[in-house]
């Protein structure tokens, strides 16, 4: 199978086994908005606790934070969003359709889905406009542009306006890190590829205050850039995401921010028309931010060096992960149609790494009969609170296998004929097939050994 067709396998991957539904289906769905079903919920759940173990809790230089969706509304003044948080808009006046006028060998023109807008004769596409991608809401009961609040456009906003708070609540010293995970809302012109891009989502951010002028914690802050981005790639190599579908992506002139230092997208290739994207990107903001709030705020935002005796606004070294387009890339690094011999349809696999699938072990007595059912749902309820795992006595071993191969379940578990007299399980590996006896006594050690 090409990669071209694995969103759409996906698609109904997800909806079939309870991963995803698109928001307000039976309304007829909302644009790019998607919901998150049973195993899609633990799926990323999954994947943000190991980036909040990654980012927070292993490390003693970064503090964690969960800041409002509403923020003043100057906050979006001082961080640019409101003069510049905008995409340029093309409108086509034969279809009706709009593009992002930078992106339009993405889209696809509607009469003619092999062309991109503006490439079919009948084609008539408007001079590009500023739209601005933020959602506008009002704070309390009049609807008055002075009641104008918006959802926050990223959650990296909260997190400056917190500096000097998490600071100096929790007496850290420059280099340290602030890190929060939330939802972030953008109107964007051409949302699309199922969760790539939507106007609901979730970010990972993590903002590091480094010193400006002298080496600290051991490193300049170009050092400290070098240091995150090796980190975050790491960081997507251990959720499983093959090597060569991952590489960097260097912002040239054009592309990079008039205070940014350097920055570096990390790509990930979701094969087909999308090919390589980003889904994460770690960028060198210089003072900007912080200097910014100070001015808009009137509020000193300056660190001091008591050891020092220096006040500084630091520079920021940003990692900025999207939760969604990275579940989206671990589906569809691990969507895979193997051959079985002897069954036709052969099996469906998602090759999550164990500590991301939703279900870590599927627990299924091999007949209905011989007590297999009863010790096989002793098991079940022993482990459940421990991880979440599956009971199944429904169809053939060869059905439940399949079950669970295409929701990516590492470990089958199964209660066999000799089961009651050894007290020990099989226990069946979904890549390699394998099967090998546990004892009932060490299945608990066993899994957990292989999940964590
Ligand atoms: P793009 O160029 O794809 O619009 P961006 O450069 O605007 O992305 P950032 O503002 O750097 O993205 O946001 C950081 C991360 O948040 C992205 O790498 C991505 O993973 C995620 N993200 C941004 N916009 C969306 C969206 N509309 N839907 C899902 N995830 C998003």
């Amino acid at each position: 199978m090409s990669r071209t067709d694995v969103l759409e396998k996906l698609v109904s991957l997800s909806k079939r086994r309870g991963f995803i539904f698109q928001s307000s289906e039976i309304y007829g769905g909302t644009g790019s908005v998607w919901d998150y079903g049973p195993l899609g919920v633990e799926l990323k759940k999954n994947l943000k606790d190991r980036w909040w173990h990654a980012m927070v809790r292993s490390r003693d230089d970064v503090e964690g934070l969960d800041a409002a969706i509403l923020m003043h509304p100057r906050t979006w003044e001082a961080s640019g969003h409101v003069a510049g948080f905008t995409d340029p808009l093309v409108d086509c006046k034969a279809c009706k359709g709009r593009f992002r006028a930078d992106k339009l060998e993405d889209a696809r023109c509607p009469r003619k889905p092999s062309r991109q807008p503006g490439q079919h004769a009948d084609c008539e596409l408007t001079e590009p406009r500023n739209f601005n991608l933020m959602f506008k809401t009002f704070m309390g009961p009049v609807e008055e542009s002075a009641a104008t609040v918006y959802l926050r456009p990223e959650t990296a906003q909260g997190i400056f306006v917190n500096f000097l708070n998490v600071q100096q609540a929790r007496r850290q010293k420059v280099p340290f890190g602030i890190a929060q995970i939330g939802k972030a809302f953008r109107n964007e012109i051409t949302p699309g590829n199922f969760i790539f891009r939507t106007r609901e989502f979730e970010q990972m951010e993590m903002q590091f205050f480094v010193d400006p002028g002298q080496p600290a914690g051991g490193r300049t802050d170009m050092e400290w850039f070098e240091y995150w981005k090796a980190a975050r790639m790491e960081w997507h190599l251990a959720l499983g995401l093959e090597r060569e579908r991952l590489h960097f992506h260097q912002h040239g002139p054009q592309e990079l921010a008039h205070y940014a230092r350097a920055a570096f997208d990390i790509q990930f290739d979701f094969g087909g028309t999308l090919g390589f994207q980003e889904i994460e990107g770690v960028h060198h903001r210089s003072d900007f931010d912080l200097s910014r709030h100070q001015e808009y705020s009137g509020k000193k935002l300056e660190y001091v060096d008591q050891v020092a005796n220096r006040r500084y606004v630091p520079f920021v070294i940003e990692t900025s992960v999207g939760a969604d387009r990275t579940t989206l890339a671990v589906l569809a690094n691990g969507y895979r149609e193997e051959a079985v011999p002897g069954e036709p349809d052969g099996r469906t696999v998602l090759g999550l790494i164990p500590a991301l699938a939703p279900v870590k072990a599927g627990i299924f007595p091999l007949t209905k009969k011989d007590g297999q059912p009863e010790m096989a749902t002793r098991i079940a309820e022993a482990l459940r609170p421990l991880f979440p795992v599956e009971y199944d006595d429904s169809g053939s071993i060869g059905k439940r296998y399949r079950r669970q191969d295409e929701i990516g379940t590492p470990f089958c578990v199964t209660v066999d004929g000799e089961s009651a007299a050894s007290d020990s399980v099989t226990v069946r590996h979904r890549d390699s097939l394998q099967q090998e006896r546990v004892g009932v006594d060490a299945l608990v050690g066993w899994i957990a050994a292989r999940v964590r």
